[in-house]
């Protein structure tokens, strides 16, 4: 009997453990077999974009990166174009004269199914930079300016487009990949034509970095605007007449008082102020004083509710008589909302992420950052997933940004075998 039980319980165990094994997913081994041979070739790109600089502002430099991604995608069988900011081009406070082209590739396949591709190739570092940090490789990190934010995500895309045509597979109706050169920008150039793209499209799969060392994909990105105030007051001599002048500096720190509470942390809403700037001379009462707050929201109506009580704030009225306060409220980009079908999209995401014994993360918190995942889930129509890049960290200070060397395998893995999932998808 003793021995009956124990002969069942092993039976039982041993089916459970074929069991188990056989509901433990395994990598497509066609696809992660050319994953592994794509690394090196992977490292070498990031050396390439890396080493051409191609700051938001330098115009030269993108073009040159732009010409170096319109060569690889078209050597991939892809139909290039460099598209310049067109009349649908918004113009924001601090826009330059002239924003970096957008390299739009198609590649036609034969199914149904329509797959975008979302990078930029710009980052927030001026010419220069990389003479003082060049790309170098430490241990497992690759370091640069742009290397996560994110150039690794460029190379990300163009390499599971390699992988792809390794493997033949062209089952999607319609691939398409847009890399702008204006994302630091807040996209003034390239926003209407990713939100005009991405609405012809089933999915698209947005590559920034995934900041390491986490390994997710984000659902919801925040919305970002930009309040500014500006006072004009009245010049007098601080020694001889000040009561002549109108402070406006004095103006200004009323207001931002008046101000500093529109934030509701519990709804992600942020509102703070972080630029202000205010005379010239010592002896003098300022005349004009000025400021910038940070606004970031998780949903496009918070936007209205955090400028109305913006406006109403400034009404309440002035410290300092005959003073004028003008207040500006500049929505620079919408935040990615999560719904349900991007909820299901990540799930596959997981699933593919498990088939190399991987946990990946879902983040629906839209932390803070903003990016051009929003503009591309504008019309509704797409379901959008963000941080398809590698995992990486730094980004935005040239010394310590970088990505890890060993996320390029699942990462490649990943978004390759969500393209064909996608692409299979009825
Ligand atoms: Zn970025």
């Amino acid at each position: 009997m003793a021995f009956c039980t124990r002969r069942a319980a092993a039976i039982a165990s041993f089916a459970l453990a074929t069991c188990s094994l056989a509901a433990a997913a395994e990598p497509v081994e066609a696809v992660y077999s050319l994953v592994r041979k794509e690394k090196p070739a992977v490292v070498e790109t990031l050396r390439q974009l890396v080493g051409i600089e191609s700051g938001s502002r330098d115009r030269e430099g993108l073009d040159r990166i732009a010409e170096v991604l319109k060569d690889r995608l078209a050597a991939l069988g892809g139909q290039v174009e460099l598209m310049e900011a067109g009349a649908d081009a918004v113009k924001l406070f601090d826009t330059p004269p002239r924003t970096g082209r957008t390299v739009v590739a198609r590649f036609e396949g034969t199914g149904t199914r329509k797959i975008m591709l979302l990078a930029h190739m710009d980052t927030v570092y001026p010419s220069g930079t990389l003479a003082k940090r060049p790309f170098r490789i430490e241990g497992s990190r690759a370091y640069g300016p742009g290397v996560a934010d994110e150039k690794g995500g460029v190379a990300v895309v163009v390499h599971a487009l390699a992988v792809l045509k390794s493997l033949g597979f062209r089952e999607y109706g319609m691939l398409t990949v847009l890399i702008n050169g204006d994302e630091e920008l807040s996209t003034p150039g390239a926003r209407n034509l990713i939100t005009r793209l991405a609405a012809q499209h089933d999915v698209v799969f947005s590559c920034e970095p995934s900041p390491a060392p986490k390994d997710e994909l984000a659902l919801a990105t925040s919305g970002i605007a930009a309040a500014t105030l500006t006072v004009r007051g009245r010049p007098a001599h601080a020694g001889v007449n000040p009561e002549d002048g109108r402070n406006a500096l004095l103006e200004l720190a009323h207001q931002l008082l008046q101000t500093q509470a529109l934030g509701d942390p519990s709804r992600g809403i942020k509102f703070n102020w972080t630029i202000a700037s205010a005379g010239t001379t010592r002896n003098v009462i300022p005349d004009t004083a000025t400021a910038s707050a940070d606004v970031r929201v998780r949903r496009i109506a918070d936007f209205d509710a955090v400028e109305q009580a913006f406006r109403a704030a400034i009404a309440k009225g002035h410290l300092v008589p005959d003073t004028q306060v003008e207040a500006a409220f500049e929505r620079r980009r919408p935040p990615l909302e999560v719904t349900e079908r991007s909820r299901a999209l990540a799930k596959r995401a997981q699933a593919i992420s498990g088939e190399l014994g991987r946990r990946l993360g879902l983040d629906e918190s839209s932390k803070g950052a903003g990016t051009d995942a929003a503009f591309a889930a504008l019309s509704g129509k797409p379901v959008v997933l963000e941080n398809f890049g590698l995992m990486g960290f730094g980004y935005h200070s040239p010394d310590a940004e970088y990505v890890e060397l060993d996320s390029i395998e699942p990462r490649l893995y990943l978004l390759t075998r969500l393209i064909m999932e996608s692409s299979r998808e009825r």
